[in-house]
Formats: structure tokens, sequence, C-alpha cells
């Protein structure tokens, strides 16, 4: 089973690459974020507290995060057989201590950190870029701020973590997408 963190600052290509990644190794793609809109769109009560965050570019809590992945696992044991890519968690050591803990129960564990590298200047054009083109609520100057200096507060840590761990690969992920994946595929290839 492989079980791939994609891992990297918001507009990193997180969500592109981990699409390139499912369609070659039929794992399983699970983007926090993807989750959490969806309950936005559905006006769920998730959605509603998830929204205040969002949108000050700010974390869910940890508590409610992982208990939420935690859900989201147990629902799809079915489609995640062969693995899964988690994308947009962790994003806290908490959640990385979690995620060890709940991969440990199911039988199984992180079979490598993907860490997506891309100068601070680029993200923040990307993000602005995609704001324009999928009206995306939280991506606009003001909240990418906030995201990136919450990237760096609390998500970065994960690197040394990680690395501590020698789960972690580093990805530059600038220049052609297609290059980034072949990239990412040399090392998933060699796990
Ligand atoms: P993303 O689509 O991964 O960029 O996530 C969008 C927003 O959802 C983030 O800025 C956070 O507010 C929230 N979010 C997504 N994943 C997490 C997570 N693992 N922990 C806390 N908040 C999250």
């Amino acid at each position: 089973m492989l079980n791939i963190v994609i891992f990297g600052a918001p507009g990193s290509g997180k969500g592109t690459q981990s699409e390139r990644i499912i369609e070659r190794y039929k794992l399983m793609h699970i983007s926090t974020g993807d989750v959490l809109r969806d309950n936005i769109r559905r006006g769920t009560q998730l959605g509603q507290t998830a929204k205040q965050y969002i949108d000050k570019g700010q974390l869910i809590p940890d508590q409610l995060m992982i208990g939420i992945l935690a859900d989201v696992l147990d629902q799809n044991r079915q489609a995640a057989e062969h693995g899964v890519i988690f994308d947009g968690f962790p994003r806290t050591i908490p959640q990385a201590e979690a995620l060890e803990t709940m991969l440990a129960e199911r039988g199984t564990a992180v079979s490598a950190v993907i860490g997506l590298e891309v100068p601070e200047q680029e993200l923040i054009e990307r993000i602005l870029l995609r704001g324009k083109q999928t009206g995306r609520s939280d991506d606009n100057l003001e909240t990418v701020q906030s995201r990136l200096q919450v990237y760096h507060n609390q998500t970065s840590p994960l690197r040394e973590f990680y690395v501590g761990k020698g789960l972690y690969h580093p990805i530059n992920g600038t220049g052609d997408i297609d290059e980034i994946f072949a990239s990412i595929a040399n090392v998933i290839d060699k796990l």
C-alpha cells in the first residue's frame, strides 16, 4: 500500500500533481481543502465553522481536522485499498502525529512525503491567477499573506519532522508540469 503525503505551500501545485499521481498509481485522493469546500457548498454545520477559518487564511483546529480525516478514511476503505495521496494534510506537527497513529491502527504507514518547493513570489502569482480563474474565495491578496504566514509558522516545521524520519523527498516545483510529475514519479517508482 502506497500512502503519499504531497506537501508544500499554498500554490505549490499539490492539487495539480495529485491528479496525475492518482491517475498513474490508482491511489485515492484525499484533499482536506476539497472536503471542507464541499461542506461549505452543501451548507453543513462543519462547512459553516470551516468557512470562518478559511476566509481568514487560518487553519481549522487540529482536533476537528483530525476527526474529519479519520471519518474520510473510514468511509473510503475500499477506495483506499491501493493507498492514499494526502493533499493538504497534515499541516501541523499534531496532525502528522495523528496521521501516524491513524495509519498504524489501520495496519499501514506513510510511504513518502513529496515536498513541492516553489519560491514565495511565484506562489503569490499562482494563487492570484487561480483566484481570477476559479473565483476561489481565499485566493486573494489579503488572505494569501496570512496563508503564507500560517504555512511558515505552523506547516513548514513538518519538513524537518519528515526529514528526521527519512521520508522527505524535495522536488523542484517550478517549471513544466510534466517535468515536475516526472521527478515525482521517479521518487514513487523507487518506493
Ligand atoms: P487547501 O485547499 O489545502 O489550500 O486548503 C484551504 C484551506 O482549508 C486552508 O487555508 C485551511 O483554512 C483549511 N484546511 C485545509 N486543510 C487543512 C488542514 N489539514 N488543517 C487545517 N486547516 C486546513
